[in-house]
């Protein structure tokens, strides 16, 4: 059992006022595991006051770039030390397989702490000559100040490493808010940053649902959101951040396109799309789950798909052999069940699953491939956020890129051929945020974001620290020493 009665505010571990407690549940059994307490409003009112100390605290904001970088790279230290751990707890609370977890939630936040820790020892300050000689202006960087982060629940660690690291790199300093689902991990990653001597306020933790979410990202005391989440929610705090004119970064859902041109050899194909459309059991933002088939070829590519879908290992996701563990909640279950059952109804050939797997608990499905679909349909067109793929046959290449941008999203996209030039010109076309040639897997050192729905703003790169930077001119009328 997981038993928590703190938070992790202000460098120390507090119990709530409030008393109240959330029970952390099992996908796999339906058992409860764990409990952690639930903030209330003085909880964040206290977590928002620390966050405000440290940004001006000689610990924190007396370092030097090179300084904060040495800090952080001794977090990332600590984080590899306990990462199976955290990989762990993430597949306990979600029932993402362990074989995605070690190497996204364990090994992930530490390459991205590491990269942004060498980005931050970068100097704050750049000395700028006018081009007409009068005087010269010193360029800062410096930390945009308090930043709330929210986070759902498919990869925690990550998603919240995507936006705590280069916050910190920054020196900025954070309110964390993760899902009520995944909140583990949450508290985990706080104790690794107290053993790595984070300073105290830097990084505190609140835990409770959407209605503390929105207290939070409102706060008067905090200056940047970032949030990762559902397009419904994003646009309700775009709407609050567009009020208070406070910076935000949204990463929503997304509806992403795998493109299958016509020379694409099959079995590399499928074997790319069993990560590119199905990774963490269909639970993954960016995935590629709408996939566009040759007219010619839709019969075969159905096939292949269905046969995919067909051979991949349901079960416990401790197993390192499972390929689909169950799904993180009975509630994300019956929404996928509800878009199966309307693509049964829709006409549409169900080829593969279509129900849910022989285990008598835990919140299973199958993964399920539907053919013949229309790009106008609800399956097609709204997110699913399980192991749901469609197929969807188009004529004519220019045809299959106006179906991959006929959407509400632009997260990902694959493209699959065996001309890589033919690829690069094709992803061109889509209109995304990424698309990936033959294969799809986020880079730390280029910017991942999405257009339309899927979100404002980038993150991970270069662009992903400047999220987290504001940016000071001081003029002066003549130059002085360096
Ligand atoms: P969700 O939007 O319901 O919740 C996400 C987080 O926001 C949770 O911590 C929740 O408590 C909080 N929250 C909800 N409403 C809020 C509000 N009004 N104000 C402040 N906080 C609020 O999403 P979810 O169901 O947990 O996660 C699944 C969604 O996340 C999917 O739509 C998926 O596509 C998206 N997602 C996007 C990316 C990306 O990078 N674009 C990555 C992963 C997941």
């Amino acid at each position: 059992m997981h038993e928590h009665e703190s938070l992790y505010l202000d460098g120390a571990w507090v119990r709530p006022a409030g008393g109240a407690t959330l029970a952390v549940i099992s996908p796999d059994t339906e058992e409860r595991i764990g409990t952690v307490p639930v903030a209330g409003e003085s909880e964040v009112d206290a977590a928002v006051a620390a966050a405000g100390r440290a940004l001006r605290a000689p610990e924190w904001a007396g370092l030097s770039p090179e300084q904060r970088s040495g800090l952080l790279l001794g977090f990332a230290a600590e984080l590899e030390k306990n990462a199976g751990e955290r990989a762990a707890l993430t597949t306990i609370q979600n029932g993402m397989p362990i074989s995605i977890a070690t190497a996204a939630e364990g090994a992930g936040p530490v390459g991205i702490l590491q990269y942004f820790a060498m980005l931050g020892a970068q100097p704050a300050e750049e000395r700028r000559t006018r081009p007409d000689g009068r005087g010269v202006t010193v360029v800062r960087k410096e930390p945009v100040g308090v930043v709330a982060i929210v986070v759902p629940w498919n990869f925690p660690q990550v998603l919240t490493m995507f936006k705590l690291a280069p916050a910190l790199a920054a020196g900025c300093t954070v309110v964390l808010k993760p899902s009520p689902e995944t909140t583990l991990d949450a508290l985990e990653l706080a104790a690794t940053a107290e053993r790595a001597g984070l300073p105290a306020g830097v990084l505190n933790v609140v835990t409770g649902g959407a209605d503390l979410g929105a207290y939070l990202v409102a706060h008067p005391g905090v200056q940047k959101v970032a949030f990762t989440g559902s397009t419904a929610a994003g646009r309700k705090i775009g709407e609050v951040c567009g009020r208070l004119l406070r910076p935000v970064t949204l990463e929503l859902g997304g509806k992403s396109a795998a493109i299958v041109l016509d020379d694409a050899d099959l079995a590399t194909t499928v074997q790319g799309l069993a990560t590119s459309s199905l990774l963490n059991t269909g639970q993954t933002c960016y995935l590629s789950t709408r996939i566009l088939a040759p007219r010619a070829r839709h019969d075969e590519v159905l096939a292949a798909v269905s046969g995919l879908a067909s051979a991949l290992t349901i079960g416990d996701p401790l197993d390192p052999a499972t390929h689909l563990g169950p799904l993180v909640s009975d509630r994300q279950r019956q929404k996928v069940e509800q878009y199966v059952a309307l693509g049964k109804d829709s006409g549409a050939t169900l080829a593969a699953g279509g129900g849910r797997p022989d285990r008598d608990r835990g919140w299973y499905v199958q993964p399920t491939v539907f053919g013949g679909v229309d790009n106008g349909s609800r399956l097609a067109r709204e997110e699913i956020f399980g192991p749901v793929l469609t197929v969807i046959p188009y004529d004519g290449v220019d045809e299959a890129v106006a179906l991959a941008n006929d959407s509400d999203y632009g997260l990902g996209g694959t493209i699959w051929t065996t001309d890589v030039e033919k690829g690069l010109d094709v992803a061109r076309r889509v209109e995304s945020g990424s698309v990936g040639v033959n294969f799809y897997d986020l880079d730390v050192n280029a910017p991942f974001g999405g257009v339309k729905a899927s979100g404002v703003g980038r993150e991970l790169g270069p662009e992903g620290l400047a999220a987290y930077q504001q940016l000071k001119s001081i003029y002066l009328g003549q130059e002085i020493s360096a």
